[in-house]
């Protein structure tokens, strides 16, 4: 007898408003790739079904969000929702400078540029492409020191976001004076969305402490993180996730943040330090980058709608219901034995092409090959997170070739995900008649944006 079916998770919310998504004829979505030169980037989004591209800025946002769009205050300088903004990352975080900007990489650009100097190096658990770029663009080297663990798609530690304790001494020791930061990202997003544990945290802070060099945050997805600490860390199950957040900040100097992410709005960021010197020198870039600090680069209604949203992520039925979904996506996938990485990370599933694919060698891009696949089979819009987007260049020891099936927050019921379980398990039925690609044109830097592809 067959097994049972997972249970679908039950969404706690109500729909109120919706929006209309049609699937394509296989013919129209095989002449939209042809025009896309088979980067999914390039697809309009009427031409996606199911659009798991990313889960940033696509979240819907709630009811009192909306609400709280209305209550704009666009005075130039000094706007009321400035002040619930401010009040409300210091309330979680506990950081007391905070700069809003208009997206995470804004405050990564504000950030780096205060931070970082030519022949730098920056140990990360492991860099995002656009975290990596902004060290780079700063002439530093981005090093990512995530465990080996990290590297293994089948292997299931709790933490894979957590940092290689002994490398990063190593690297402190051996490139004494070179080290401006340490930063951590949460949860480790080119991973797999996999957390890193209180513990790990607590150890990279103490040793950062003893180097004497800042200990920051890439605090993105800090609330997911905070429910996997919750859920698998001995003796943080009756916290909450203020309580756990609180315990998270408090061992770093500062963050940069994507508010697109656990911030539940489709546009915003900030970046927050304890460091007034350094508060001064970021403020002055921002004017000229981003705008007068009581904005940076956003409506006075956007800072409102991300106060609101914060707030909604660290709800524990929401977080619940998100990350299940997540793994409800994940053991349909299990069942049918599709390769990913394990376990499922907090914002979604992480195909493994290299298995999935294994006929296609490395050069001929098998993550491209079935990102390509699963919109043919099934409108479905997913990312490349391998060879196409970081290249061969940074550490590329253990680059792993992924695909990235990104839940958006809110969006999409259990049935749009188990509508995506079909479209992967029919293209895996098939696997084996996939073919590669070759990279045809493409940029120096983020190339994944805009490269263009041909089948083989
Ligand atoms: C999304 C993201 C960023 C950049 O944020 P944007 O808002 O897209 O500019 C930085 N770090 C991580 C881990 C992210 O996921």
């Amino acid at each position: 007898m067959a097994a049972r079916p997972p249970s679908p998770p039950v969404e706690p919310y109500r729909i109120k408003v919706v929006e209309k998504i049609r699937l394509l004829t296989r013919e129209e979505r095989e002449s939209a790739l042809q025009r896309a030169h088979f980067n999914l980037f390039n697809l309009t989004s009427d031409e996606v079904y199911i659009d798991l591209l990313t889960d940033s800025g696509t979240s819907a946002m709630s009811d009192r969000q909306w609400g709280a769009l209305m209550t704009g205050d666009e005075s130039y300088a000094g706007s009321r929702n400035f002040q619930h903004f401010e009040r409300t990352v210091k309330e979680i975080t506990g950081f007391p400078y905070i700069l809003p900007a208009h997206q995470g990489r804004a405050a990564e650009n504000i950030f780096f540029s205060s931070m970082v100097k030519r022949g730098d190096i920056i140990p990360n658990n492991m860099h995002f492409d656009t975290t990596q770029e902004h060290v780079r663009r700063n002439g530093a080297l981005p090093l990512n020191v995530a465990i080996k663990e990290a590297y293994d798609p089948t292997s299931n530690h709790p933490f894979k976001g957590n940092m290689d304790l002994p490398m990063l001494q190593r690297i402190l020791k051996d490139e004494a004076g070179k080290v401006p930061l340490v930063m951590m990202t949460l949860t480790n997003n080119t991973g797999g969305g996999q957390p890193a544990s209180l513990e790990n945290l607590r150890e990279v802070s103490r040793i950062c402490r003893e180097a004497k060099i800042p200990f920051y945050l890439d605090m993105c997805r800090w609330a997911e993180n905070a429910f996997f600490i919750r859920e698998r860390e001995p003796g943080q199950a009756s916290l909450g996730i203020a309580e756990i957040g609180k315990e998270m900040f408090g061992l770093a100097e500062g963050a940069t943040m994507s508010a697109k992410k656990d911030g539940l709005v489709n546009i915003g960021g900030f970046v927050a330090t304890r460091d007034p010197a350094l508060f001064d020198k970021m403020r002055e870039l921002l004017i000229v980058y981003e705008g007068f600090p009581t904005y940076g680069g956003l409506a006075r209604r956007d800072l409102e709608a991300i106060a609101v949203g914060l707030k909604e992520a660290m709800e524990l039925d929401y977080l619940s219901h998100r990350i299940s979904q997540v793994r409800y996506l994940g053991k349909i996938l299990d069942e049918a034995g599709v390769p990913f990485l394990h376990p499922p990370g907090g914002h979604g599933i992480y195909l493994d092409a290299g298995a999935f694919l294994s006929h296609i060698p490395r050069e001929n891009l098998p993550g491209q090959a079935l990102a390509v696949e699963l919109y043919r089979e099934g409108g479905v819009r997913s990312v490349e997170i391998g060879g196409v987007m970081f290249g061969s260049g940074s550490d590329g020891k253990d680059r792993m070739e992924l695909v990235r099936l990104a839940i958006p927050r809110r969006v999409y019921t259990s049935s749009h995900l188990a509508y995506v379980a079909e479209v992967v398990k029919s293209v895996f039925a098939r696997r084996t008649s996939v073919k590669g690609f070759k990279m045809a044109a493409a940029s120096e830097s983020l190339r994944h944006f805009t490269a263009h592809f041909e089948p083989l």
